[in-house]
């Protein structure tokens, strides 16, 4: 199947180090881009669906860094049922879980924590609501794991390990050699940092997580208690490790931690979640909501905010999606400025702190909405021929 986006206001790429695209055009070919470029490209491939972008700006599909998925699209925390649809109807084309601990009844001996990493991790690659690609199954550390249980995990496909500070493994001393083995086998490792979020759960300090030596920094803006000024200065300083800034989160350590490494030219390393479901519920704009608050709060091009909620990610994570370059998943988010905003574009809405309207997502090259059902109505229309 041979598409073709047209008339493309503004290409955003996802790469923090060249954020947008000259173009006009871009040509899908079996779920993975093919070409981007101006309007001369159409005449190199037999286009089988043209989708005429009226001048609206293409992103990337946003990843939501940090969700604690169970089984379907379903939440026990929250009651909720559809809130995977609903986020693709807030641009996320992909979600990386940051662990399963909301099962009922979730068993938190070694056998069932490993059952449980297996069983999300493969009921997650056949179940895409929407089209929405879930990285299920992270594993929750628990006293008692050996390195030949992270031999047999990752045979399984498990390649994720949810937030350390979730089971009853949460000293530096517990968890160090267990991250080892982990990251020997390929897997990525976040970790829980700052106050205790759910009874159970602790307190990580920036000394522990330097010590523990994760893939990212969880929710480096804190769950309900923030993380302090001090403690973030440390991590920067310190590591050179991802810091995640949630949307459930503290929002003046969020806009300090923008700040910090933006004086020191260090964006690549902020990656965006939502942290939900959680307390704080379930918010499928989330992921935008956080890329608006980071921009026109602090000043940032909007481009470079999408890319913390996409290439970022997808560096970090090491997938093949969340990038507008050739051979990259066609995971694609068109979207303009919201009817009544000040902004002449999408990019403009989101500076002067709009959520942009969402008028089509695309995840592997398939049409998986038209029209978000949940974003304001995008000001120019997409037309698809
Ligand atoms: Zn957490």
């Amino acid at each position: 199947m041979v598409i073709a986006i047209t008339n493309i206001g503004k290409i955003v790429s996802g790469n923090i180090n060249k954020p947008l695209l000259d173009g006009d055009t871009i040509i899908i070919v079996d779920g993975k881009i093919a070409s981007v470029g101006n309007k001369k490209l159409l005449s190199r491939y037999k286009v089988e669906q043209t989708v005429d972008a009226g001048g609206s700006t293409v992103i990337p599909g946003l990843i939501d860094s940090h969700v604690h998925p169970v089984l379907g699209d379903y939440s026990p925390r929250q009651k909720t049922v559809d809130y995977m649809d609903s986020s693709v109807h807030g641009g996320v084309t992909t979600m990386i879980s940051a662990g399963e601990p909301h099962v009922p009844g979730r068993p938190k001996d070694v056998a069932g924590s490993k059952a449980l990493a297996i069983l999300a991790c493969k009921a997650y690659k056949n179940f895409r609501p929407n089209g929405l690609k879930i990285h299920g199954g992270a594993l929750i550390l628990e006293k008692g794991l050996k390195e030949e249980d992270f031999a047999d995990l990752a045979k399984e496909g498990v390649w994720l390990v949810g937030e350390i500070g979730l089971g009853s493994v949460n000293t530096p001393e517990e968890a160090g050699p267990m991250v080892k083995w982990a990251k020997s086998y390929g897997m990525k490792v976040a970790m829980h940092t700052g106050g205790t979020s759910i009874p159970g759960s602790s307190t990580v300090t920036a000394e522990m997580v330097m010590k523990t030596e994760p893939t990212v920094v969880s929710h480096a803006n804190g769950g309900p208690t923030a993380v302090s000024p001090e403690e973030i200065d440390k991590l920067i300083k310190n590591t050179n490790l991802p810091l995640e800034i949630v949307q459930c989160g503290n929002i003046k350590i969020a806009n300090y931690i923008v700040k910090k490494l933006n004086e020191k030219h260090q964006l690549d390393r902020i990656i965006i979640g939502n942290d939900s479901p959680s307390g704080s519920g379930i918010i499928p704009l989330g992921i935008l909501r956080t890329i608006v608050q980071i921009a026109s709060l602090n000043a940032i091009p909007a481009e470079i905010a999408i890319a913390m909620a996409s290439g970022n990610t997808a560096k970090v994570y090491g997938l093949n999606t969340s990038m507008i370059d050739v051979g990259k998943e066609a995971d694609l988010v068109i979207m303009d400025t919201p009817m009544g905003s000040i902004g002449q574009n999408a990019l403009e809405a989101i500076e002067a702190g709009d959520i942009p309207g969402v008028s089509a997502v695309f995840i592997d090259g398939k049409l998986r909405v038209n029209k978000s059902r949940n974003t304001p109505p995008a000001t120019r229309q997409v037309e698809i021929k």
